[in-house]
């Protein structure tokens, strides 16, 4: 199947500080400049779809549609091996309104007590992130990464966003908030390529982006 090459410039689809900046710096290797859609003052439109690949192709095709640029769009989120795959889609509208993280994990935590998954092999999950590049013409491409963990309890770990703190991804014993941004997302041979998000973009380079910009 043949890909289409990303080249100049894209627009970031993405309100989530956060994933921001693991966007942008994933992307600045390749000489890509990338503005988000809130520089631009882009709407943020809801994300109505019932996977995450629909989601990150909704947010994707609206950034381009209304910036008449490539834009490429993350849509992510933690799913719970015993809790039949929650939060998932909704991760992060668990953080509510105020985007509190601490008070998902909590939620996390009193669900995992109530299906009495107390030991490490019953708190399984996965982080999983699509990601998606959309052109004005309607081209679109999907790549999608997925990380294998455990949770912990308590959280530990001041470093990344959202579900970090409780997150050990497998062969490690810290938590991706113990970990530095290098040692989260990083690609070889500077890190491992280790998240969810990292793993995607590793597909996605290939398929998309200048073999040599990177070098
Ligand atoms: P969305 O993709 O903007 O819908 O949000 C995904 C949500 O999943 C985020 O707000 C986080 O709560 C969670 N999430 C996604 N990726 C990560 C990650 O790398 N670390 C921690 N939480 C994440």
């Amino acid at each position: 199947m043949s890909h289409r090459r990303l080249t100049d410039r894209v627009v970031i689809a993405t309100h989530n500080p956060g994933k921001l900046k693991e966007m942008q710096e994933l992307l600045a290797p390749y000489g890509i400049a990338a503005v988000s859609a809130g520089e631009l003052g882009l709407p943020e439109p809801e994300e109505t779809g019932t996977t995450f690949s629909a989601n990150a192709r909704i947010k994707a095709e609206a950034a381009a549609q209304a910036a008449q640029l490539p834009a490429f769009a993350d849509d992510s989120g933690l799913c719970v091996d015993a809790l039949g795959g929650q939060p998932g889609i909704y991760s992060a509208r668990w953080g509510g309104p105020d985007k509190d993280f601490q008070m998902a994990m909590d939620n996390v935590q009193a669900l995992l007590i109530t299906v009495d998954a107390l030991t490490a092999e019953k708190r399984r999950a996965q982080f999983v992130s699509v990601l998606c590049i959309a052109w004005p013409d309607g081209h679109v491409e999907e790549f999608e990464g997925v990380v294998k963990g455990t949770l912990v309890w308590p959280p530990r770990g001041t470093r990344g966003f959202g579900y970090d703190p409780m997150f050990v991804p497998e062969g490690f014993t810290r938590t991706f908030g113990e970990m530095t941004s290098e040692e989260k997302h990083a690609m070889p041979p500077l890190g491992k390529g280790l998240s969810h998000r990292a793993r995607a973009f590793r597909l996605l380079s290939a398929a998309c982006l200048a073999a040599d910009a990177a070098e």
